[in-house]
């Protein structure tokens, strides 16, 4: 309880900082998009320092739409097919999958899912920064099982394993803090935000790993919310 207590207090803090932060950079961001686009045309013969350049300030932006979820509540829900919502994901990072050992992701939907009462968004943001972290515990390449199935009528269950490095026991308990992080570029964000939003839809989140050996996280999320 008194680890709940001190995460949400965190999460409050964090959150508030968060978003007026959030806004800030956006504006600026958006502009330095817009005239790294236009100096590609000017100097084609720049073309990879203006892809690093690209790439950069993408990377700043999607740092930027886990910390605007902070300190918004995904109040916003509505019926989405959970079939379409994790193909979709699985299309993107599979898009991504620019390493140099890809990481093969191998799908197990059940047929019939339900439609699910969700922040779409919200959650599409939760699979990837799973499934992403899970490609990136396997730099040198490797499966990753995304597998979806119905519990009951009220509950599905949505596992991803990685056959990757693993989680120590000290950090298995630091999952989800803000900033805590094991990666050289990496921003402890991911997964706070993940389980905020995991939380605000009543749903439970849980990570079994053996280092050396893999990382297994189950989500169940009700069909419903009330
Ligand atoms: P980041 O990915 O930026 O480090 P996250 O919040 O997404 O931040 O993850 C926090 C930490 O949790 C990671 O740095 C890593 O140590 C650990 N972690 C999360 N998922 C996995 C996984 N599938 N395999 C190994 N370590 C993981
Ligand atoms: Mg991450």
């Amino acid at each position: 309880l008194n680890d709940e207590l001190r995460r949400s207090e965190q999460l409050a803090t964090v959150g508030q900082l968060a978003t007026s932060i959030t806004h800030e950079i956006r504006n600026p961001l958006t502009s330095l998009k817009g005239l790294t686009q236009l100096q590609k045309k000017k100097y084609p013969e720049d073309n990879e320092y203006y892809r690093i350049m690209s790439n950069e300030l993408e990377r700043i932006n999607s740092i930027l739409d886990d910390l605007i979820v902070i300190g918004r509540p995904s109040m916003d829900y509505a019926k989405n097919n959970l079939q379409e919502l994790i193909e979709y994901v699985i299309a993107i990072m599979n898009h991504h999958n620019g390493m140099e050992h890809p990481v093969a992701i191998i799908k197990e939907l059940e047929e019939d899912l339900p439609e699910i009462e969700c922040n779409a968004q919200h959650l599409k943001q939760v699979f990837i920064n799973i499934i992403k972290n899970g490609m990136e515990a396997m730099p040198t390449g490797g499966k990753l099982f995304v597998k979806v199935k119905r519990l009951d009528d009220n509950y599905v269950q949505i596992t991803v394993r990685d056959e990757g490095d693993g989680i120590s026991k000290e950090n298995l308990e630091l999952l989800g803090d803000p900033f805590h992080t094991t990666k050289s570029e990496g921003t402890g964000l991911g997964l706070m935000v993940s389980f905020k939003i995991i939380e605000e839809h009543h749903g439970e989140i849980k990570y079994d790993s053996d280092e050396g050996k893999g990382t297994t996280v189950t989500i169940i999320l009700p069909v419903h919310q009330y």
